[in-house]
């Protein structure tokens, strides 16, 4: 009773297209564990005792980047593409989509297919930290809010 799944992670979207890597955690009474590929238990938190609100996968998009995608997109680093981070809300009970403003509403619905949200509560919000080079270029040019005009 009372154990549930979800899915948190991080993606790009490149040329149109969403890759993502997604991590599930399974959230108990007063814990919640974060699972690897294998189904291996990688992190365990105690979020009633130590007050967390928010799961976030344990992937940072350098590192990911580096892992997968660096040989791929040779003329990018991991902050070139507009990208963004899937975590949830253990206060509201909803996903929390992180996206750079350049991400289209097209693949907004396809992550919320990708992490399985579907049919539950989600926000979309902006941060200073998810911008691509084109929205870091228009915010220092001033011409541009990071926020939907
Ligand atoms: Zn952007």
């Amino acid at each position: 009773m009372s154990k549930k799944e979800i899915i948190v992670g991080i993606y790009w979207q490149i040329d149109d297209e969403l890759l993502c890597n997604k991590e599930v955690a399974e959230i108990k009474e007063s814990t919640f564990e974060i699972f690897d590929d294998n189904g291996k238990c990688i992190q365990t938190v105690e979020y009633k005792k130590d007050n967390v609100s928010r799961i976030s996968s344990t992937f940072g998009h350098d590192s990911i980047w580096e892992k997968f995608y660096t040989r791929k997109y040779k003329n990018a680093d991991y902050a070139t593409h507009p990208r963004g981070r899937v975590l949830y809300d253990l206060q509201n009970n909803r996903h929390i989509i992180f996206a750079d403003k350049c991400v289209t509403q097209d693949n907004i619905l396809k992550l919320v297919e990708a992490f399985e949200i579907g049919g539950s509560e989600y926000t979309v919000e902006r941060d200073f930290h998810y911008m691509c080079d084109k929205c870091v270029a228009d915010y220092e040019e001033d011409n541009g809010s990071i926020f939907d005009d």
